[in-house]
């Protein structure tokens, strides 16, 4: 945009902008829900500033340019920072950050500098306490001065340590860093969204802010979360002066540190990082958004300060946004397992992220309206948090005349069935059991790797298999014999116009990883199963309760007595929704049938560990194991102990029942004492594990003292 002429026009402009971007932090902060870009909110960030430097009159005190972030929700407990929470200068491009690295230069005069070169992890910022090594409290940036208390949920996220190692003591301590979904676990959940007949999430950013701020604990556990975590509150009082020490004492103290960090010591090995990191962004399993330069030496950090809103002595180089051009040629329509009908976007190739892309979801059909994209028009493409393709939208001055509109199609594009949107869902779906689209994707679901993971049974051979009518559903897999799978004919023709069999080779193959399939533990039969709203997570805490499909189904068809009672829905992370899900399933006898096909096939259907599995005689019992035991790992011990029923925590309340203390045993020891929890030494531990039996507590000859 140009600068506006005048005072009059900037200040009128100023005001639009405000507005544009106050709205825009709603929806993204509060919301977790952005409707635009991130380059094009910052491009308006960008204008706004520009204005705010010409006429600095026209700054006001609540300009999103002064703020961070967004003011906490009601919906949290508040909790004030102890220190504040900045936010991050931008560098667009490689020239503002050699503007910033100037600046840097010049206000030091003579003196070396020397910069720490990070990953901008792309998640939502977090800031953990620690009192005495044990984690007190996890809450979110909010608007930098007050955050949203998440402890419960951060409690959930499994490389936050509950308690500082040994080595980091009994320190007292504030730790921030980035909480962040990996790029596999974003489109799982995605994919679960979209079963679900819910909205997608934009990015794997807005997905952990998101899962974060959940109201229900179980539900953050579920979303697959991790974090780095790159800073101290207070470094100083540790006895630290650089980020790169500060960086290793997180990293000893049991952190999960990212390990791509440079120490830099100027700005030609600033720029490289920044190239490297441009080039490894796609392979990396997490969303990273630019990089942060930070000046290595505290000391100077502090002489050079902060803004409201951001650190002098650290900026963002933000990488530059891949979005791209190109003309949608047509719309089609796909059919998923569950029947939903889901349009996707058929556009002229082009390459986004380094990657060549053709197709995009468009998700419903209420999106492709919202988007208003038509048949013909230019659209802007990118991918999602530069890992799914997406139509961000159309280039309205560009759109020819005879541009189309696209309706949902009122038959399946499969079986020619009509098609069905419940009132309060925006999924339409075919709801023919029988439509072969349907089916094909049960087949592959149950095929796949997350699933029974089928070697060698691939998309070509399953369809040819259902084309001749030899598969029908799951259990017609394992009737498959090497005679009927090595004359397969395939698509393909030989020379003499014969058609290619699948030959005894390949057949072998498939053979044997059909017949390894039958011993899969359940919770990937479940998930094969594709029951809706039962994704990977809840069928992996439904096969940890129920542990035989027998005993799923057997309460799936008992009424409970009343909601409270329902042994599915008391699972943790599957509640009454899910569970009504899976009593419907059960409900139908077609599934039914199909669960007792399988099973006479020979598909195991219960967990190998049921049979053998101990007594469970120390069910109700909380272990913390501490310091370093001789005969085991602390894991080794810890799995002993939950085979036996009992829990293992990572920190010590007044609701552990023991604490196993081996050799240097730290400050999770002292808080034992402190709060009377009885001590066991390695030899008690042993004895438990052999009778199967806890300490009784009024013998007193297994409670030992500790080991100093
Ligand atoms: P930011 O994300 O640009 O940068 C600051 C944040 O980076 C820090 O708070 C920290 O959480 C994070 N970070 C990641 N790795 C880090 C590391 N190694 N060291 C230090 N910090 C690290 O700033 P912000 O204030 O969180 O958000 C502003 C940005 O959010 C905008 O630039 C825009 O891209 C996006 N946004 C988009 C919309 C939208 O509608 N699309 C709306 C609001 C904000």
């Amino acid at each position: 945009m140009p600068r506006p002429a005048d005072r009059e026009a900037a200040e009128k402009r100023a005001l639009a902008l405000r507005r544009e971007v106050s709205h825009h932090d709603y929806l993204y902060y509060a919301l977790d829900s952005p409707q635009i870009s991130d380059s094009a909110y910052d491009a308006l960030v960008r204008e706004l500033v520009e204005i705010e430097e010409a006429w600095p009159d026209l700054v006001t005190p609540d300009s999103p340019t002064q703020r961070v972030g967004a003011p906490p929700s009601d919906a949290f407990e508040k909790v004030e920072h102890a220190q504040r929470m900045y936010s991050l200068d931008n560098a667009m491009d490689l020239e503002e950050l050699d503007a910033w690295l100037e600046r840097v230069r010049d206000s030091l005069g003579d003196r070396e500098c020397a910069y720490v070169c990070e990953l901008k992890i792309d998640g939502s910022s977090l800031a953990l306490t620690y009192r005495d090594g044990i984690l007190t409290r996890a809450a979110t940036r909010g608007d930098g001065r007050v955050g949203e208390n998440v402890t419960a949920n951060v409690r959930t996220v499994r490389d936050v340590p509950l308690s500082l190692r040994d080595d980091a003591g009994d320190a007292s301590v504030e730790v921030r860093g980035e909480v962040y979904m990996p790029k596999t676990s974003f489109e799982r959940l995605n994919e679960e969204q979209e079963e679900a007949g819910q909205s997608p999430f934009a990015n794997p950013r807005n997905a952990a802010a998101g899962a974060v701020r959940q109201k229900d604990p179980s539900v953050t556990a579920s979303r697959d979360l991790a974090t780095f975590m790159y800073a101290l509150a207070d470094s100083r009082s540790l006895g630290l002066s650089r980020q790169s020490e500060a960086l290793e004492w997180l990293q000893a103290a049991g952190f999960h540190v990212n390990p791509d960090v440079v120490t830099c010591a100027d700005a030609r090995e600033v720029h490289a990082f920044c190239e490297r990191a441009l080039e490894k962004r796609e392979a990396l399993p997490y969303e990273i958004d630019g990089v942060v330069v930070k000046v290595d030496a505290f000391a100077v950090q502090e002489e050079l300060g902060h803004t409201s809103k951001a650190p002098r002595w650290a900026i963002a180089y933000k990488f530059p946004p891949e979005e791209k051009t190109t003309v949608l040629r047509g719309v089609d329509v796909q059919v998923g397992r569950t029947g939903a009908l889901t349009p996707r976007a058929l556009f002229d190739p082009v390459t986004v992220a380094g990657s060549t892309i053709a197709r995009a979801t468009l998700h419903n059909e209420d999106e492709v309206h919202r988007k208003d994209v038509r048949i013909g028009d230019t659209i802007v493409v990118r991918k999602a948090g530069d890992v799914i393709p997406e139509v961000v939208g159309p280039v309205l001055g560009m759109r020819p005349a005879d541009a189309q509109e696209w309706h949902m199609p009122e038959a399946c594009p499969s079986c020619g069935e009509a098609v069905w949107r419940p009132e309060d869902e925006v999924v339409t779906r075919c709801t023919n059991a029988a439509c072969p689209a349907q089916r094909h994707e049960r087949l592959l679901h149950w095929a796949s790797r997350g699933a029974m993971d089928i070697d060698g049974l691939g998309e070509e051979i399953l369809r040819r298999l259902e084309d001749t009518g030899l598969v029908d559903d799951p259990s017609d897999i394992y009737r498959l014999d090497l005679e009927t799978l090595e004359s397969l004919q395939m698509g393909r023709e030989k020379q003499d116009g014969a058609r290619v069999t699948l030959g005894t080779l390949v057949a072998g193959k498939v053979l044997a990883g059909v017949v390894e399939s039958k011993e899969r533990p359940l919770r990937r039969v479940l998930f094969g199963l594709g029951i809706r709203h039962v994704g990977s997570t809840v069928a992996e805490a439904l096969a940890a309760a129920f542990t035989s499909i027998d005993a799923i189904q057997e309460a799936a068809m008992t009424e409970p007595d009343s909601p409270t009672e329902d042994p599915i829905a008391a699972v943790e992370g599957v509640g009454p929704k899910i569970a009504a899900s899976i009593r419907n399933f059960f409900a139908g006898e077609e599934n039914r049938a199909l669960v007792g096909r399988l099973r006479s096939a020979g598909v195991v259907m219960r967990d190998a560990r049921v049979e053998s599995a101990r007594p469970q005689t120390l069910a109700g019992l909380t272990f913390v194991l501490t310091g370093a035991l001789a005969r085991h790992t602390r894991d080794e011990a810890g799995a002993a102990l939950k085979a036996l029923g009992g829990k293992v925590s990572g920190s010590v309340s007044a609701k552990t029942s023991f604490v196993v203390a081996g050799e240097d045993a730290g400050s999770k020891l002292g808080k034992a004492l402190e709060l009377g929890v009885p001590v066991l030494d390695e030899a008690a531990l042993e004895r438990i594990l052999e009778v199967g039996e806890p300490p009784a507590p009024a013998s007193g000859d297994t409670a030992t003292e500790p080991v100093e």
